[in-house]
């Protein structure tokens, strides 16, 4: 079962992408089945020796075991090997009913799609379930090339991922407004434009924050001097420069000569937007939310967003996610159900009373929102 253990450098590890694997565990251990768990973690060298010895302390997924143990409460058998053709007889040695494979990403031939990567992972089991909606949009040898050599199948994150997504794209009611912010526009312009003129799924408003505010405004000719600009993008965001639609931030919080949050004005205009919406899809926090003076446009979102009832809310991305610690406090009284403890501990229930869909997906949701195929899934077809 591949799974997605990715967690953000500074998250905790029992994040909300642990917690959302954990009912699939559950349905097949409850079966009889025995679970071997699939992941990569960061971006290991494998090429320079000493990095790779720095990466294998920072980057191996042992501390995930106890977490899995714990929360599961059963054994867990961690399984390290120097050769990957060791590893089937290594999993049959054990005797635990949950295993958990130490970072692919360790031995070369999983990010590059390899087959015979992927046959031997594949000698580890009968089936395959992909539960790692997070890592399917790229051609790795745990999430593509394995399906070539097991019955494959969509784990239940993954039926929710594509439920929620889907039902946005398919059947969009207005106003549906799409907030992008973060750090380069470049990633996130295809969500743009999939939803500019799509007839039905048309966003009618787009709230713009963050490093992609700051890009839009140096093309329509404002010198934001040091701020955070994604120069490759300027010729993508040309067809949406000077549209009714695009909300940029009409007053800006600077540090000396960088843009770094927008200002309390833009947060009033944006809310009202949110407020009116029926969908709202939010990528990108609106600034750089981690240094608390510039946290109030992205807390200011988080609002609006939790206090409008009636709309349906796609939020993703890493940082995004993360960024919910602003407002951890305003949560409990606003939505009902859930604590305050649940949220702090990183989103135990990443479906917030129904309406709002907390998507693991980062890379993967933009891709799938921009209306490209995920190799992932086109692989489980
Ligand atoms: P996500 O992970 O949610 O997809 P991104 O990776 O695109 O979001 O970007 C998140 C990062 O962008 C945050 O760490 C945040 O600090 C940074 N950021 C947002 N606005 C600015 C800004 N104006 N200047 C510098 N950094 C910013
Ligand atoms: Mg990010």
């Amino acid at each position: 079962m591949r799974v997605d253990l990715n967690v953000e450098q500074g998250m905790p590890l029992d994040s909300y992408r642990l917690e959302a694997v954990l009912p699939t565990i559950k349905l097949l251990l409850k079966n009889k089945v025995r679970v071997v768990l699939l992941s990569h973690r960061g971006r290991p060298d494998v090429r320079d020796k000493k990095q790779a010895a720095r990466d294998k302390d920072a980057l191996s997924l042992l501390p995930f075991a106890p977490i899995f143990a714990k929360k599961l409460q059963t054994p867990v058998a961690f399984i390290e090997v120097a050769r990957l053709g060791a590893l089937k007889k290594a999993v049959e040695k054990s005797v635990d009913h949950l295993v958990l494979v130490e970072n692919l990403r360790f031995f070369k031939g999983e990010d590059t799609n390899d087959p015979s990567f992927a046959r031997e992972l594949a000698k580890c089991g009968d089936f395959y379930v992909n539960d790692a909606f997070a890592v399917s949009h790229r051609a790795n040898a745990s999430v593509c090339a394995i399906t070539k050599y097991l019955p494959s199948y969509a784990g239940l994150l993954m039926e929710k991922e594509l439920k929620n997504l889907g039902d946005i794209i398919d059947y969009t009611k207005h106003p549906f407004t799409l907030i992008i912010g973060g750090a380069k526009i470049s990633d996130k312009v295809g969500v743009i434009q999939n939803f500019w003129s799509a007839g039905r799924r048309e966003a009618d408003d787009v709230l713009v924050g963050g490093g992609p505010a700051n890009t839009f405004l140096r093309a329509e000719g404002m010198n934001v001097i040091d701020s955070l600009v994604d120069g490759a993008a300027l010729p993508l965001i040309k067809p949406y420069l000077n549209s009714k639609k695009v909300h940029l931030p009409s007053d800006l919080k600077w540090d000396k000569t960088a843009i770094l949050d927008i200002g309390p004005k833009t947060v009033k205009e944006y809310a009202a937007v949110i407020k009116r919406s029926r969908v709202v899809v939010w990528n990108g926090p609106m600034g750089w939310f981690e240094r608390k003076e510039f946290g109030n446009g992205t807390k200011g979102i988080w609002k609006a967003v939790l206090a409008n009832k009636k709309a349906k809310v796609i939020i993703g991305g890493g940082e995004t996610v993360a960024s919910l610690q602003l407002v951890n406090r305003g949560i409990t009284r606003t939505e009902r159900g859930m604590t305050q403890k649940r949220f702090r501990d990183g989103l135990r229930d990443i479906r917030v009373g129904r309406r709002i869909w907390i998507s693991t997906g980062g890379g993967a949701m933009l891709d799938y929102l921009s209306g490209k195929k995920l190799p992932g899934i086109e692989s489980l077809k």
